[in-house]
């Protein structure tokens, strides 16, 4: 293979790539090296600022196929008709954290994927657990503070973790999630994805449902246990990325199966839970899985930074027939990915390779850093609107029905009956005695140096889910049961 020529970043030829233009054989270097000043420039600016969380992630791109019709519900085109497939990008990750952490850690994962649909990106931007530890997005700040590094000792701290969440019940569906057998999946490709938030779904008869999106693993759970994983970290810091990596590029193709559960809108108003509150399920009993179609990941980008630290999630984007529900983690949500992203990557981050929509792109946003494609669509005189210029026009056929949600505002408390500690209480009623055993074993690791107060507090919270909760964590930590 002839090799190709190196050139500038404007296309000139470089004739010597090795040294630096001197006066004279030992130096001093010639500012006019336009070369090594390009060089050195660049390589200072190969960072992006790194996501404030999710920050290490591990992603591949694949193809979503439709397996059973769901058109009666929804009329985006992506779920039209069986066989139908749509290609994407997933990216998962965890939460707390930085770009160099290592893989195996016990923390949530991040499940997010962009569907490439022929009315543009939709994005499911969830987790592999059903719910999150807050149901307002207001807490989301102070929440991930206490994930991240002290301002003094720049170290993780526990103290905070439990300090938060002794104060914050409706964290215990997913603390007990974080702390059981699958708070350490040992792949990507071995955990499930959620969408978690509640979302809408409205067919051509401009009927609404809501609607929680299920991704079930088809290569089966497997998780490590602590000490699995501190193994597997003295190892390698980077297991997912070989894993996922490996298995794709031997053609191991990994899986899901992407299923709904569907509320008729009415409902909403009837079921014993707030149907919007992310820290809550809907019981599969009341309303079962249907299955919709299967996602399968096949292709390892050519690039990492281009596809998957480009790629940008944000549950804004929707396509018609798939629209928000009033739950309030998802609103704050709606913006804050986005904007995170305008930050992170710059203004027109929708317009890059990992981002840009298959289909035609027509907007009135203008200019700005890196505005590298075209800005008229070829028509310069329309570039406002209305226009009389053959313009871009809105298309009102694909206006949502009216979502008639109404109240007084105000700065809501939780007011819902139904509480924070039935569906943790099932959850931990469902673990046979070993899964008992090995939760009770990581809750105790995780309080380890946490203040006695803190402490106290949190194992009322165990107590309400299921008094055998609170005493097995009571055993782990070797204390007694305070007598009130
Ligand atoms: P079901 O018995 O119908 O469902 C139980 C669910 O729990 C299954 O989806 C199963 O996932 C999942 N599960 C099993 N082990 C764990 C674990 N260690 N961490 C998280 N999830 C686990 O019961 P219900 O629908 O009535 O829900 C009972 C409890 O199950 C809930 O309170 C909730 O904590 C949990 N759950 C419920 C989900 C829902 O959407 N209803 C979803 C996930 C969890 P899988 O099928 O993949 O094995």
């Amino acid at each position: 293979m002839k090799n190709k020529k190196i050139t500038t970043t404007a296309g000139a030829p470089v004739s010597n790539n090795q040294h630096s233009l001197t006066s004279g054989k030992r130096g001093p270097v010639l500012l006019q090296d336009y070369q090594l000043i390009e060089k050195l420039a660049h390589q200072n600016r190969e960072r992006i600022p790194e996501r404030v969380v999710h920050a290490k992630g591990w992603g591949a791109q694949g193809t979503f196929t439709v397996t059973n019709d769901i058109s009666k519900y929804t009329r985006a085109k992506l779920f039209s008709e069986v066989g139908k497939k749509t290609p994407l990008i997933s990216r998962f990750s965890t939460v707390a954290g930085e770009s160099g952490a290592a893989d195996t850690e016990r923390d949530v994962r991040g499940f997010s994927l962009k569907f490439y649909t022929e009315e543009g990106n939709w994005d499911l931007v969830g987790n592999n657990t059903p719910v999150f530890f807050i149901r307002d997005g207001y807490k989301f700040p102070d929440f991930i503070r206490t994930q991240k590094r002290h301002p003094k000792t720049n170290l993780r701290s526990a103290e905070a973790m439990w300090d938060f969440w002794s104060q914050t019940p409706e964290s215990l569906h997913q603390i007990t999630i974080l702390m059981s057998d699958r708070g350490i999946p040992q792949t990507p490709m071995h955990m499930n994805g959620y969408g978690s938030h509640t979302f809408s779904f409205w067919n051509t008869d401009n009927e609404r449902f809501w609607v929680k999106f299920h991704m079930k693993t088809m290569q089966g759970h497997k998780h490590y246990t602590n000490e699995e994983a501190a193994e597997v970290i003295g190892e390698t810091r980077e297991k997912y990325q070989e894993e996922l990596f490996g298995a794709i590029a031997q053609k191991n193709y990994p899986k899901w199966k992407m299923m709904v559960q569907i509320m008729p809108e009415k409902d909403a108003e009837n079921t014993p839970y707030n149907p919007f509150d992310l820290t809550k399920v809907w019981p599969h009993a009341d309303y079962p899985l249907v299955e919709v179609g299967e996602i399968e990941l096949n292709k390892n980008p050519d690039n990492y930074f281009q596809y998957i630290e480009n790629a940008a999630y944000s549950p804004s984007n929707v396509v018609p027939g798939i629209g928000f529900s009033p739950d309030k983690v998802l609103q704050a949500r709606i913006f804050s990915y986005a904007d995170a992203h305008r930050y992170r990557l710059g203004t027109h981050y929708e317009a890059l390779p990992a981002n840009a929509p298959l289909n035609e792109v027509n907007h009135y946003h203008k200019d700005g850093a890196m505005r590298f494609f075209d800005n008229n669509n070829k028509n310069p005189d329309a570039y406002y609107e209305p226009n009389t210029k053959g313009g871009p026009i809105e298309d009102t056929s694909v206006a949502e029905p009216p979502m008639a949600i109404n109240g007084d505002i105000r700065r809501y408390e939780e007011n819902d009956t139904y509480g924070d500690y039935k569906q943790p209480g099932n959850l931990f009623r469902m673990f046979n005695e070993k899964q008992k055993q090995r939760l009770f074993k990581n809750i105790a690791g995780a309080m380890q140096g946490v203040s006695t107060e803190i402490i106290e507090k949190q194992l009322h919270h165990f107590d309400k889910a299921d008094p055998a909760y609170g005493d097995g964590v009571r055993n782990a930590l070797g204390i007694a049961k305070e007598v009130v």
